[in-house]
């Protein structure tokens, strides 16, 4: 089969790995119908994640078909339609029992493309599957649920619910790429009385005003702090969500926030940060961190039944999986490109074949 390989820092190729096959009764085998590309894959080619080994397939967020199931699986069966999450769950670690999967110690956790093949790819071996995958219904298309592999949930899990967004809560977003914007989208499953986006790009901007946020700031041009007090009767806002990753936001999220507020950081950070606990002590500030479990994602994938929740913007290009290699080129490029996320769809499994590689859907 043909998968997107990670060579070492800088490379990759889309060549030839043998079939997954069965290797623990309780592993399933998929062919992949749609996948995505994740800013996590592109730190990983950097060579900013330097367990992940030469030779591995990336990709981390799919939806497949059950092609073969171990001897131990008893929930699923071939054909069954499946969304392949981020996070795996052994089901039985203390972790796993009490649904924090992310810090699953009992061979899951975040495995795909990372310790293990990943699912940009034809087909993929998925462990644990009785207690990782979630059944697709037939009437949802792939794109439909494909984000709930790992935005939405993520998100949702270490943005909305770890930063403990209420009814009525002013709530500033910093930064406005696919993980923000999937933030103002859960977060306005909590009502709150207003969303604040933050972002040095006004394109980034226009985007997260199309997501649901009600008022937005370049830090570029303007003195966030100043600009987001104006906003919040002088005093901050509820609830502040860090979505970009880097020293200067994380310390902007901690100046946004009124006493008593929440920082709760989602971004993936490389360098340390300045925690002002000499302004910060008095404050009654509460920061949370996190790495999603999905523990959330049959909530959110009933939302999206339901029609409450519709995570298909974040669609704007789309790919046959045999051009992962390009889809990435336009991934890697947002400024130029307006990608959020690219959609590589495999050729069998594709409904009808979308013009390739132009923009579609969100900035219309
Ligand atoms: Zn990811
Ligand atoms: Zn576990």
């Amino acid at each position: 089969m043909k998968g997107l390989i990670y060579e070492g820092p800088g490379r990759r190729s889309w060549a030839t790995k043998p079939d997954p096959t069965i290797e623990d009764p309780t592993d399933i085998v998929v062919r992949i119908d749609s996948s995505t590309i994740c800013g996590t894959d592109l730190h990983i080619l950097k060579g900013d994640v330097p367990e992940v080994e030469a030779g591995t397939i990336l990709g981390h967020e799919a939806v497949g078909t059950v092609v073969e199931t171990g001897a131990a699986v008893t929930t699923l069966a071939p054909d069954d339609r499946v969304l392949v999450s981020c996070i795996t769950s052994c089901g039985r670690c203390a972790f796993c029992r009490e649904g924090h999967y992310g810090l699953c110690t009992g061979g899951g956790g975040w495995i795909f493309g990372h310790l293990i093949d990943g699912l940009q790819a034809e087909f993929a071996r998925v462990p644990f599957a009785d207690t990782s995958v979630h059944k697709i219904p037939d009437s949802l298309t792939d794109e439909q649920v494909l984000f709930l592999a790992d935005i939405l949930p993520t998100s949702f899990e270490v943005g909305v619910l770890n930063g403990g967004v209420k009814p009525g809560d002013t709530v500033a977003i910093v930064g406005a790429g696919p993980i923000g914007l999937a933030a103002i989208l859960t977060a306005r499953l909590y009502t709150p009385s207003r969303i604040l986006a933050i972002d040095l790009a006004d394109s980034r901007l226009a985007r997260a005003l199309e997501f649901g946020a009600d008022a937005v700031v370049n830090n570029g041009r303007e003195d966030a702090v100043d600009a987001i007090l104006a906003m919040s009767d002088g005093l901050g806002v509820d609830v502040a969500m860090e979505a970009v990753g880097v020293p200067q936001t994380f310390e902007l999220c901690t100046e946004l926030i009124r006493p008593g507020g929440r920082v709760a950081n989602i971004g993936v950070h490389g360098h340390s940060a300045a925690f002002h606990l000499e302004k910060l002590w008095i404050r009654d500030v509460t920061v949370t961190t996190g790495l999603v479990d999905t523990s959330t994602t049959p909530r959110l994938l009933r939302l999206i039944a339901e029609g409450r929740l519709d995570g298909t913007p974040f669609a704007t290009h789309r790919f046959p999986l045999a051009d992962t290699m390009a889809a990435y080129d336009v991934f890697a490029a947002p400024e130029q490109t307006g990608a959020l996320k690219v959609v590589l769809e495999a050729e069998a499994a594709a409904p009808k074949a979308k013009s390739v590689a132009e923009p579609i859907g969100a900035t219309a």
